[in-house]
């Protein structure tokens, strides 16, 4: 059975190799990315996986955007069984800045509640079918255990992102085959993480895929950073 897969952020950055392994790896993927032109654009120089590959428009701050996009995935029988949570930002401002709630807000919006909104979407039908993989792309600047380190707004939205792992996670724990986890892909060379990171997004890519694609007795509930667990 071919297992469609939907990546938010994956115009480029983790979320475009994200979804070029994926799409390698056999599975339909939907690559949604808040500009839609920017999403067909990648979509297309995917190359030879391009072909399973189709661009969707999703802005994952937007209600109505997350709706649309759920609505126009049912009018074409298209049932997402794995949902990488990858859109993010990283705002630097110190808590205590002028602004600073703006900018907490504006990373909870993106980093913690586009995660909610296309949990609810998406994670009912794959209760209802018996099959689900949610993975949530976190941080180790999200780690209580590490520390907590990194820009406040930052840290603060990626360990509200974990606690919405577990908390998910236990939700979905009857449900057959559903498995819901997080993971920290390192420091990675993309727009967010700069020129000079050592891991490539090719390499942070890998440990999204393994999460996406858990056999049945694979975790759920779990914290990553590539194939390591972490804590919380
Ligand atoms: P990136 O190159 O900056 O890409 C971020 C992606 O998120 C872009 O596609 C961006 O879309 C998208 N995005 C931002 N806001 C959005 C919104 N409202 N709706 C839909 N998409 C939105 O960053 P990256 O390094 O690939 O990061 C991907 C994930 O990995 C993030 O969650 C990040 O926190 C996490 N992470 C990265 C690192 C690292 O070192 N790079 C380390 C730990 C965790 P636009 O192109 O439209 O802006």
């Amino acid at each position: 059975m071919i297992r469609t897969a939907l990546v938010t952020g994956g115009n480029r950055g983790i979320g475009l190799e994200v979804c070029r392994l994926l799409a390698r790896r056999g599975l339909h993927v939907v690559l949604a990315s808040r500009d839609g032109a920017a999403g067909e654009v990648a979509a297309a120089g995917l190359g030879a996986a391009a072909g399973v590959v189709r661009a969707e428009a999703l802005d994952v701050v937007s209600d109505a955007s997350v709706e649309a996009l759920a609505k126009r995935l049912r009018a074409d029988r298209i049932r997402v069984d794995v949902l990488v949570n990858n859109a993010g930002i990283y705002p630097s401002a110190a808590l205590l800045e002028p602004g600073g709630d703006e900018v907490l807000r504006e990373a909870l919006e993106v980093n913690l509640l586009g995660a909610v909104r296309t949990c609810r979407a998406f994670v009912p039908p794959m209760v209802r079918a018996g099959y689900g993989r949610v993975v949530n792309v976190s941080s180790g600047y999200g780690s209580f255990g590490e520390g907590l380190e990194g820009p406040a707004s930052y840290s603060i939205s990626k360990a509200a992102l974990n606690a919405l792992t577990v908390k998910l996670a236990q939700e979905v724990a009857g449900a057959p085959d559903v498995k819901v986890n997080a993971v920290c892909p390192g420091w990675v060379r993309t727009r967010m993480g700069g020129r000079g990171a050592p891991v490539s997004p090719e390499e942070a890519a890998e440990s999204i895929v393994r999460l996406a694609t858990l056999p049945a007795d694979g975790p759920s509930g779990h914290f990553f950073r590539r194939e390591h667990e972490i804590p919380w």
